[in-house]
């Protein structure tokens, strides 16, 4: 049913070697002290910083304010009526702008909750409440029409069992129980935020035998043991609940019933027994004022300490039958309609050359956080580039924005609308640059590493409102300062030891979590997310009803200036990435952090074959019995299999190989560039989509293994960790879990892969050449 993926054909990209050949005589460029611009002649780069000066004087922190308070006036979840004013909104808005724009409209299965109730049964009655209430200062808290709090895609039930609490529900905590002798067959089992994405909680409780799940924000972190609560302060308040989505998305995101096609309105779907990506058991989402009463009432042994919360009690794990619940959920299985707003600017020179920007606009209520802020800054960029289009300029390359619907119950807008154009994007893309989330604080820069350098080159021209350095320059300062604090992880500390030289930063990997990953981990397109986050963050309404304009505006970003540096970051971006002489790639920076990861695989296979031989040893001399409370047995761990020598060779090979062949590319594109040689433009659209479907060359058509959806092999959300990346991921993940056969495996598969884009480069590089 998957798709299988073209490459770039090496006899097309040897094919531009011939053709480069009859390039236009180079043109002297004069020497000028103004900074080079990758992908520009020291004249075209004046030119560009002259229109993202025009482009900056557009921008609005007003009318950013004005459109979040509009917008998040009313509950605006999927299939709510503000959800599609506001597409239709912004629709009329990009027309009067100037773009093309329309509404792609998919239809996807949405469970909206029916019937939801949570009981104490044993040893006393509680009900819990289930609610958000109004609270004082907040205009919208006590506006109807929002959902109750839920987490979309678990199951129907009607359960009354035992209650076990398991921390974070994450596979270690798992591991803890059973040395406790505490089974959760039969069970609730009640679990914190935090640890891992929120779906894993449910589906691992589902996969040991438990029949309901419940999870919880501790206030030690997500409440008054932060901060002071809303609305005195920002933290979450004791009725506050963070709702979300429990899909099983690391089998693939979006519709459940058309996982690799769109949800069009005749699409072929699966029966809703059939979708892999939905939950069995019943979920819910509850506040710490809800979760108290319970937990309180759980006997048991103590649970572990870091296990224990901000709540005023002593967290027991419960394991009997002494402390019951009852949970009912029940949905609503519709299908609903949802809305994507997309608007095109046609490239005056490359037309199929698209150049993509996106964020999300549904909520889980109001939203104003979560996605509002992002998606007012995408659409002042918008106003923006079409005032710059009135005054007479045009892209190079199509600029294509667009707002989703339905990425808060698993990505669905984003991922119908790239599986429905797929053949297209494949063909056309360059980019996709995603944004959601956004607040005062220091520029998060994440993404395809081919796009590391335009971004920290954009990122050093724009001025932080507050303390007036670069946002690149104070991004730098946190890596450095976080590399030297106590908690620093190795990772940490290498990011810190290269800003420390002082040139770009690195740029994150990027897992899942918003609307990049059909872009980048399914089609191959190169992608990046950004955002301002990261002062003493005061977002403790994340996914609640108290996510709201009145919070945003007292906590976000008051005066709503980082919202317009959002709009300067993202904008130039686009702005290079569709005006560049060649486009902007460094395919050296994506080939030297290859070579950190596969090094990185090195120090995981030798740590965990210390850490393996050391808790043999502990084992063998039986010091886990001994050390035990004779009074309160804790078992030994289980024993873990032996580490193999696993053959990363296959990887170094390929990583060595490449990175030759990357700074030859370079001094080419270079060498090009500074001749001032012009292709003829069919050559150059010829070379501008060989660059761009470099990207796709690091997928691979079957995917990683057990989802095929997957088909990245060099960034992954991790099985085991949700949002979490995983690199390699074929290798790394293959390893963490100790399936020694397959990481021999996905290294010999990974290393093929990486060949064939070393080819692909090679090609390049022989066409870029004169
Ligand atoms: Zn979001």
């Amino acid at each position: 049913m998957m798709r299988s993926f073209q490459r770039l054909p090496l006899a097309l990209a040897c094919a531009l070697l011939a053709s480069a050949a009859g390039a236009a005589p180079p043109v002297a460029t004069p020497a000028a002290s103004a900074p080079s611009m990758l992908g520009f002649t020291v004249d075209r780069a004046a030119e560009q910083r002259d229109l993202e000066q025009r482009f900056d004087a557009s921008l609005s922190a007003s009318d950013q304010r004005a459109w979040l308070k509009l917008m998040s006036s009313q509950p605006n979840h999927v299939g709510s009526p503000h959800d599609k004013a506001n597409a239709e909104w912004m629709l009329a808005r990009f027309k009067e702008w100037g773009w093309d724009a329309r509404i792609e409209t998919y239809s996807v299965l949405y469970p909206t909750p029916k019937t939801e109730s949570l009981e104490l049964v044993t040893p006393q009655h509680f009900k819990a409440k289930l609610h958000e209430p109004p609270v004082p200062g907040d205009s919208t808290s006590a506006i109807g029409g929002a959902l109750p709090p839920y987490n979309a895609y678990g199951g129907d039930g009607d359960v009354t069992a035992g209650l076990v609490y398991a921390n974070q529900g994450m596979p270690d905590d798992y591991k803890e129980l059973a040395r406790r002798g505490i089974d959760v067959r039969g069970k609730i089992v009640i679990t914190r935020y935090g640890g891992g994405w929120r779906g894993l909680k449910p589906k691992l409780a589902q996969e040991h035998g438990a029949v309901g799940c419940l999870i919880y924000s501790d206030p030690r972190d997500d409440g008054y043991g932060a901060g002071d609560t809303y609305p005195k302060g920002g933290w979450r308040p004791e009725d506050g609940v963070q709702r979300g989505s429990v899909q099983d998305m690391q089998q693939y995101p979006g519709d459940p019933l058309t996982p690799g096609v769109g949800a069009t309105a005749d699409a072929k779907r699966l029966a809703i027994k059939d979708a892999k990506t939905i939950l069995k058991i019943p979920v819910l989402p509850i506040s710490y004022a809800d979760a108290l009463p319970l937990l309180r009432a759980l006997d048991g042994p103590m649970a572990p300490r870091a296990w224990r919360g901000g709540l005023p009690i002593a967290y027991h794990l419960g394991g009997g039958d002494s402390a019951k619940a009852h949970l009912v959920v029940q949905s609503d299985w519709s299908r609903r309609d949802i809305y994507d707003v997309i608007a095109v600017m046609k490239g005056s020179v490359e037309p199929d050359q698209w150049i993509l920007r996106g964020n999300h606009h549904d909520g889980w209520v109001f939203g104003a956080w979560d996605p509002l802020s992002g998606n007012v800054a995408l659409l002042d960029e918008a106003r923006a580039i079409g005032m710059l289009a009135k005054s007479g300029w045009r892209p190079k390359r199509t600029l294509v924005y667009a707002s989703w619907d339905a990425e808060e119950p698993g990505l669905l807008g984003s991922t119908e609308f790239a599986e429905a154009h797929a053949d297209e994007l494949q063909r056309k893309a360059v980019m996709y640059l995603n944004s959601d989330t956004n607040s005062r604080g220091f520029l998060d820069m994440e993404g395809s590493h081919s796009l590391q350098h335009v971004l920290n080159a954009v990122a050093a021209g724009v001025e932080d409102p507050e303390t007036h350095a670069s946002v690149l320059e104070r991004a730098r300062a946190r890596m450095r300062v976080d590399g030297a604090s106590d908690g620093a992880s190795g990772e940490d500390k290498e990011n810190a030891a290269i800003a420390a030289k002082g040139g770009d930063l690195p740029i994150g990997a990027l897992g899942s979590g918003s609307d990049y990953s059909a872009f980048l981990q399914h089609l191959g397109i190169a992608s990046l997310n950004i955002g301002f986050s990261g002062e003493e963050d005061q977002n403790g309404v994340y996914h609640s009803r108290y996510d709201s304009f009145d919070h945003y505006d007292r906590f976000g970003d008051p005066g709503f200036a980082y919202g317009v540096a959002l709009s300067k970051v993202a904008g130039h971006t686009m702005l290079r990435m569709a005006d560049a002489d060649v486009l902007p790639l460094r395919f050296s920076d994506f080939s030297d952090t290859f070579g950190r990861y596969v090094a990185n695989l090195h120090q995981t296979v030798d740590g965990m074959r210390k850490d393996t031989q050391a808790e043999h040893a502990l084992l063998d001399a039986k010091d886990y019995a001994l050390v035990s409370d004779p009074t309160r047995p804790v078992g030994p761990p289980a024993r873990d299999s032996d580490v193999p020598a696993i053959d990363l060779a296959p990887l170094d090979t390929a990583s060595s190989q490449l990175q030759q062949s990357a700074r030859a590319f370079d001094a080419a594109y270079a060498a090009h560039v500074a001749s001032g040689a012009k292709f003829a433009p069919a050559q150059q659209q010829a070379i501008d989509t060989a660059m761009a479907r470099m990207e796709q060359a690091l997928t691979d058509p079957d995917g990683l293994p057990g989802r095929g959806w997957y088909k990245h092999m060099i960034y992954a959300p991790g099985l085991l960790t949700g949002y979490g990346v995983k690199t390699v991921p074929g290798v790394r993940e293959a390893i963490e879990q100790r399936r020694w056969d397959e990481a021999n495996r996905y290294a010999a598969i990974t290393a093929r892969v990486v060949d064939g884009y070393r080819a692909q480069l090679d090609a390049l590089t022989a066409a870029m050449k004169p």
